[in-house]
């Protein structure tokens, strides 16, 4: 799940976290978004994985689900 609380002694605040390589996404800049697209044409919903764009160059754009996540469809 890529949306998270990080939570200090000095703050509490919603990080983004890399799908790929669990890394917090400190610049909006730097990260990207990816979605697996229907099979079907039609209406669905699709979970949104997060990712450094460089992450994404090194593994071209293949992101692998994370095994824990729901069918979105
Ligand atoms: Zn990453």
């Amino acid at each position: 799940m890529p949306l998270k609380i990080e939570m200090s002694p000095e703050s509490v605040r919603p990080v983004v976290v890399c799908d790929a390589c669990g890394e917090p996404i400190v610049d909006a800049r730097d990260g990207n978004y990816q979605w697996q697209a229907p099979v079907e044409p039609g209406l669905s919903r699709k979970f949104v994985f997060f990712t450094y764009k460089r992450t994404q160059s090194r593994n071209r754009g293949a992101v692998t689900p994370p095994a824990t996540a729901p069918d979105a469809s």
